[in-house]
């Protein structure tokens, strides 16, 4: 685990104004959900944002009512995958404001994953500007009930009819949005992680650094046999040497041991979070020690066996903070502090979600209110 990894920022050259007009078609307003029922996913806001590429650039940025695609099903994203998305969320504060969270830095990443898997990627600041406009839209689609936010969700793929395998020619963009409920309905609840010690999701230099759709088709396996033996997710190991910690889940992973907070670092096959990001960063802040470094199962395992495992958790925009309660190994299962949520994770729980809904002073200014 030496090598740094430089993560890809040289998307192709493309022959692209840096903004475009965006035409903007409104829809009747359709009833919503009621904020209760929401759950994650299900349903979408009425309006989508979309605009296509070929080899002259971009075209047709256009806000319109939300409905299906039509695509040929010669595609190149549904034979060869090439595809990869964001997600990132609209919070409504008590004030009744809507504000993105580090927006820029979720459009920023969009574009260095584009390069990895040879797409053309959206000029950044215009991205958010479209997301902006979008949102401005579906204003009355974020919802206010505490912990509901707005998830949204832009994803680019590769629509060319060609079977042939190479980079295709015509892409499209797209942004889709759904309101969705509070992750935590009752209080933040740790949750039962099984170790994966077999398959894998990611090898380093594949995938796993960008957020593409394939890296979730990888992982599919082995988080329904989790959950059939009763674990919420599993604990990706590394795929050389099945031993260092490389995510939980779909979500970046923290140790605490004794009073060092040690994540995996990123050397290409690990997600840069922005969550994560956030989390080091307030870490940083508040003068506690932390590392990047790796870590492996059996330094997890030695630091339970001597009372030096204090708490474990996930970190990601759908859940902010996830506390790890129990980790299963087979015959095996390591208790996190009594499966408790530690005091960390609760602290840093509460510092994001309160910076996102605006109950707390944003330093970083991290947050921006839709004008
Ligand atoms: C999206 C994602 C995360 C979390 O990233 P955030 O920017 O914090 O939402 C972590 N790991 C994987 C594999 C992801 O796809």
């Amino acid at each position: 685990m030496s090598t740094t990894f430089v993560p890809p920022t040289t998307p192709l050259p493309v022959r692209q104004p840096r903004t475009l007009p965006i035409e903007v078609r409104v829809a009747s307003p359709r009833r919503q959900l009621p904020e209760g029922e929401l759950g994650f996913g299900r349903v979408f806001a009425e309006h989508m944002f979309s605009m296509e590429w070929t080899p002259d650039g971009w075209r047709d940025a256009k806000v319109q009512p939300y409905g299906p695609l039509s695509l040929d099903p010669a595609a190149a994203v549904l034979h060869y995958g090439q595809e990869l998305f964001e997600g990132f969320k609209a919070y409504r504060g008590h004030d009744g404001v809507v504000r993105t969270y580090r927006l820029s830095r979720h459009c920023r990443r969009l574009a260095e994953g584009a390069a990895r898997l040879c797409m053309p990627a959206p000029d950044p600041d215009f991205f958010e500007e479209a997301v902006r406009t979008l949102l401005r839209v579906d204003r009355d689609w974020v919802p206010s009930a505490p912990g509901t936010s707005l998830y949204v969700r832009p994803t680019l793929i590769a629509c060319e009819p060609f079977l042939g395998v190479r980079p295709a020619e015509k892409y499209l963009f797209f942004i889709i949005s759904s309101p969705v409920g509070a992750y935590y309905a009752e209080g933040l609840n740790p949750v039962r992680i099984w170790v994966e010690k077999k398959q894998v999701r990611a090898p380093r230099n594949g995938l796993g650094a960008v957020k593409a759709g394939a890296n979730y088709a990888a992982g599919l396996q082995a988080a329904y046999a989790a959950k059939q033996r009763g674990y919420a997710q599993v604990l990706w190991l590394d795929a050389n040497e099945h031993k260092y910690l490389e995510e939980v889940g779909t979500m970046n992973v923290f140790v605490r041991i004794d009073d060092e907070l040690v994540t995996p670092p990123l050397e290409g096959s690990i997600l840069a979070g922005v969550t994560r990001d956030s989390v080091l960063a307030l870490a940083r802040e508040w003068g506690l020690k932390v590392s990047e470094r790796a870590i492996s199962i059996d330094e997890v395992q030695a630091a339970h066996a001597r009372g030096a495992l204090r708490e474990m958790f996930g970190s990601g925009t759908a859940a902010v903070i996830s506390p790890i309660g129990e980790l299963g190994f087979g015959d095996t299962q390591l208790a996190i502090n009594g499966g408790r949520i530690g005091e960390w994770s609760q602290r840093f729980y509460d510092e994001l979600t309160g910076i996102q809904y605006g109950r707390r002073p944003d330093p970083f200014g991290w947050t921006r209110a839709l004008d």
